[in-house]
């Protein structure tokens, strides 16, 4: 069942994003090449988002050590901050949640250590691109299949892969809720988006093959081909007004 919020309950999450965006763009500023770990980044994260009163929703979350996902090159997801030194060349997939006052926000940004090259720049630009070709989708009265196709035909058409072992989720009170939100299939399919509605979509985009691999951490999701790959995410609200982004400062 899609759990609809009221406009209140939406200013919650959008305090919670608010939140997640800021300690998002301190934590970017913080990636120095050849000097930062993930487990710097890990804890810098977990430091700010709760000196601003939240909690860390990865945290723990099933097992997961970290409160962030931090997933280097051809990681996609998932991956558990180690002590790696970052290299000018990397690019860094940052991915956490925050709770604030019972209400989840979930958001992920990939970003470059240092100089990337031209290919790894176009990754980064199309997946981020395609992340805003699914939220001009959410509107009220639409279905959930318009966005995954429209984020499917904006990255593929780039001839890039779409992942499809993993998904876009509905969020509130519970980090994953219904619906799922998949990176790929049919416009006009799916449940319908109402005004409430709140989801996180999140494109995860491959150089190469979409297909993946799980590390043996049990955790850590790879490219099967070593590829590059990128994520993106944003939570967002369905509204009578049009998609609004909650995690945004
Ligand atoms: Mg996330
Ligand atoms: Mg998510």
């Amino acid at each position: 069942m899609i759990e609809l919020k009221t406009p209140g309950e939406i200013d919650m999450m959008r305090a919670s994003g608010k939140v997640l965006a800021s300690v998002m763009r301190q934590v970017s500023e913080a990636i120095e090449p050849g000097k930062t770990t993930p487990l710097d980044l890990d804890a810098l994260a977990e430091q700010l988002i709760r000196e601003a009163g939240g909690i860390p929703s990865f945290k723990g979350y099933r097992g997961f050590p970290g409160s962030a996902c931090i997933s280097v090159n051809e990681a996609v997801i998932h991956g558990i901050p180690d002590d790696r030194i970052f290299q000018p060349g990397d690019i860094v997939g940052l991915d956490f949640g925050v709770i604030l006052d019972d209400w989840h926000s979930d958001s992920a940004w990939t970003f470059p250590v240092g100089e990337i090259s031209d290919d790894a720049k176009r990754l980064l630009n199309v997946t981020k691109e395609a992340l805003f070709q699914g939220i001009a989708k959410a509107k009220a009265g639409a279905r959930v299949g318009d966005i995954s196709a429209a984020v499917q035909k904006y990255v593929e058409k780039n001839r890039y892969g779409v992942v499809r072992d993993l998904v876009g989720h509905g969020i509130g009170r519970s980090l994953h809720e219904e619906p799922s939100v998949p990176n790929f299939g049919k416009a006009g399919r799916g449940p319908v988006l109402r005004p409430g509605t709140t989801i996180c979509i999140e494109p995860m985009v491959t150089q190469g093959t979409w297909k993946v691999k799980t590390l043996a951490d049990d955790w850590t999701i790879v490219t099967k081909d070593g590829k590059l790959s990128a994520h993106f995410e944003h939570t967002v609200a369905v509204t009578a007004d049009g998609p609004q982004i909650l995690t945004q400062e």
